[in-house]
């Protein structure tokens, strides 16, 4: 059990069972990708090791990239509309994957495919390492997924909590049956 802040987590998904999810991944994706090239696009901060352990275990070519999403400020309205920063290449007529760290409402994928819908991209495709499928309330199809995990709150492998936790190299699920809302 590990303390991050005033929370307690426990051990949940093992470096191992993260790195099997990926190669089944990467394996997966270079067969169905086979007469492309790609381009990976990871989701800044918490895709940041995903990305990093993917790519290396996908054996054909590919370009990798980043993008970060934040909150325009000062704007008032009630839906929290994003900008991209950090996507400088023109990306018309390419194959894009969306690389994720996890997906629990999916918020933040409808803004990335509000975002992308005004890039003339071929194809959108979506990957995500973590999925909670009970927390999702959208219909945008994951077209990759490595884990799926109930609907509580995990830190480890990129994702935090406040702050804390994205170095650990495994994930840790916290010990309380409280929803991420209820922590910050
Ligand atoms: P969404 O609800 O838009 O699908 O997820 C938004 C973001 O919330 C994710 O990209 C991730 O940064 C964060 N998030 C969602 N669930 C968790 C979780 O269980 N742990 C951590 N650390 N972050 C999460």
């Amino acid at each position: 059990m590990i303390k991050l802040h005033d929370k307690y987590f426990k051990p949940f998904i093992s470096a191992k069972q993260i790195d099997d999810a990926l190669t089944r991944m990467a394996e997966q994706i270079a067969e169905d990708f086979a007469d492309e090239v790609p381009v990976f696009i990871g989701v800044l901060n918490g895709s940041f090791m995903i990305v990093s352990d993917f790519v290396k275990k996908y054996q054909k070519p590919c370009e990798v990239t980043f993008i970060k999403l934040a909150s325009y400020e000062g704007v008032k309205s009630s839906e929290d509309i994003q900008r991209l920063i950090g996507l400088t290449q023109d990306l018309s007529g390419r194959s894009v994957v969306i690389l994720e760290d996890i997906i629990d409402t999916g918020g933040t994928l409808a803004e990335i495919h509000r975002i992308f819908k005004n890039e003339n991209v071929k194809s959108l495709t979506i990957a995500t390492l973590f999925y909670k499928p009970t927390a999702y309330k959208k219909d945008f199809k994951l077209h990759y997924v490595g884990i799926e995990i109930p609907d509580k709150f995990i830190v480890g492998y990129g994702l935090d909590y406040d702050g804390l936790g994205r170095n650990l190299p495994e994930v840790y699920q916290i010990k309380t049956t409280q929803h991420m809302t209820n922590l910050v």
